[in-house]
């Protein structure tokens, strides 16, 4: 076979020079003809749309096009003419023909168009082959660079927090422990009966992280703004569409900005990259509209258009008090609010994605700063719609002696947070951050239902595959 350099299929479809000879790679969708002539539907992954290649049978026989079947992987030579069909700009009238692998159909599972989502779950191996799951990790990946890039242009500097931690953190959720001991005969402190964890890799228990958030203030506190963007783990046994294991977060966090500041940050921050994504992956987008959600695209500029409504959580209460729903859990000053309650007030209530600030201090995390009234902390959560709690976030606590309050009275221990205490006590400075679940975000922009399906390979409680 000659050789010519490889081009993607997403450039020749762009481009409108015909005549002239080029080499394309992929897999093969779908091969339909005739006697004499067979087209073959070949996707290499670089977009949503396939590229129409056309051969003639008698050149190749039908021996070696039998080869040819869905799933199977070929590079092809040929002339690039302008299409007869229609909806397609280019097409490849194939000189040379070279089969990388076949697929056999009795075996390949990606036989027919319209698998479920469930079965493709369980072929997460092979589900990036299908069209589906091509958008979902296209988007996924703008959507990541775009993240990257928003930070960039605003001088934050991406600070990379450790995976492996001995701090309990915020009891954010269950952790997964990371030892090297024999879980089968674990060394026992003759003392105490427990396992002896001085014998363990790091001398003490450890676990994965379930937020970059403490360490991530310790890089405010020297470099200005910083954010994380890496894997969290949460051992949640909640088999929910919106939680999962192993998921990625986002994390800034800002020296010297207030609660305010912080809201002004998250919303700027999810316009612009629902912005730049829609931009990059309009075919994408819109494949997945017309597939799974007819009103994704009008969701997704109504967020762009509109000013999210920033309102306390006391204000919600009392909106969810007298609305006169139904809801499966009781709604009162001072409940945690569930997903149905955060759905009913975005979009039923307010049809428009919310900012929920000052919440009881009993249902937030140690860290978030006290208000005046002594009762309620700076808190943000900003709630979308179809998803409810996208990111979370506070203004910190920096003043130390009610840190140490606040630590003391949740009886936790200061001592094992004395490197995070530091910074109030060195240098401190009002600061402020939120954390955003990736996946959350791409179930948003995808118009996907169920987080699995916007991973390559989730984690979620029992499934470990791939
Ligand atoms: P939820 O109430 O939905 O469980 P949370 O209050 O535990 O969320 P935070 O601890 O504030 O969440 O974490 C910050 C963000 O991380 C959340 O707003 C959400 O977007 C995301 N998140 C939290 N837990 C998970 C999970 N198990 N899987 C995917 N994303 C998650
Ligand atoms: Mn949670």
């Amino acid at each position: 076979m000659e050789l010519i350099k490889r081009t993607k299929i997403v450039e020749i479809l762009k481009s409108s020079v015909f005549d002239q000879k080029v080499n394309i790679k992929g897999w093969v969708r779908t091969r339909r003809g005739n006697k004499n002539i067979a087209f073959i539907a070949l996707n290499d992954g670089s977009t949503i749309n396939n590229i129409q290649v056309v051969v003639e049978i008698e050149k190749f026989g039908e021996e070696f096009l039998k080869t040819i079947t869905t799933g199977a992987c070929i590079s092809v030579n040929g002339l690039l003419v302008e299409s007869q069909g229609q909806g397609q700009t280019a097409e490849l009238q194939a000189s040379e023909i070279q089969i990388y692998g076949a697929a056999d159909p009795n075996t390949y599972p990606l036989q027919k168009k319209g698998h479920s989502l469930e079965f493709l779950r369980e072929i997460a191996h092979l589900r990036p082959r299908t069209n589906t799951f091509g958008a979902i990790f296209r988007i996924r990946h703008h959507l990541s660079f775009a993240i990257h890039k928003y930070f960039n242009e605003l001088g934050f500097f991406y600070f990379h927090t450790p995976i492996i931690t001995a701090s309990d953190a915020e009891g954010a959720g269950s952790m997964f422990q990371v030892s090297t001991l024999n879980a089968e005969k674990p060394p026992i402190d003759k003392a105490t009966g427990k396992i002896d964890h001085t014998k363990d890799f790091f001398g003490k228990p450890t676990n994965l992280t379930v937020s970059g958030q403490l360490e991530g203030e310790l890089g405010a506190m020297a470099l200005g703004g910083i954010y994380t963007f890496g894997p969290t783990f949460r051992a949640e046994n909640s088999n929910t569409p919106r939680h999962l294991a192993e998921f990625w977060m986002i994390e800034p966090e800002v020296a010297f900005n207030d609660v305010n500041d912080n809201m002004d940050l998250a919303e700027d921050f999810l316009k612009y990259v629902i912005n730049y994504t829609l931009e990059q992956c309009k075919e994408d987008i819109d494949f997945l509209c017309k597939m799974y959600d007819n009103e994704l695209t009008e969701r997704l500029d109504f967020v762009l258009n509109n000013k999210f409504i920033r309102l306390t959580y006391t204000e919600g209460v009392k909106i969810l008090e007298s609305c006169g729903e139904k809801f499966e859990f009781p709604v009162y000053w001072g409940a945690d609010l569930q997903s149905e309650h955060e759905r009913y007030l975005v979009e039923r209530h307010f049809k428009c994605p919310i900012m929920l600030t000052d919440y009881p201090k009993e249902i937030k995390s140690f860290y978030m700063k006290l208000n005046d009234d002594g009762k309620t902390v700076r808190g943000m959560d900003v709630l979308f719609p179809k998803i409810g709690e996208i990111i979370g976030g506070s203004e910190r606590e920096e003043n130390y002696d009610k840190l140490i309050a606040r630590i003391n009275e949740l009886e936790m221990s200061a001592d094992s947070l004395s490197w995070y205490l530091d910074t109030r006590k060195f240098g401190t400075a009002p600061h402020a951050g939120f954390g955003l679940g990736f996946e959350r975000l791409v179930l948003f922009i995808t118009g996907m239902a169920n987080i699995r399906d916007v991973i390559p390979f989730p984690r979620t409680p029992n499934n470990a595959e791939f």
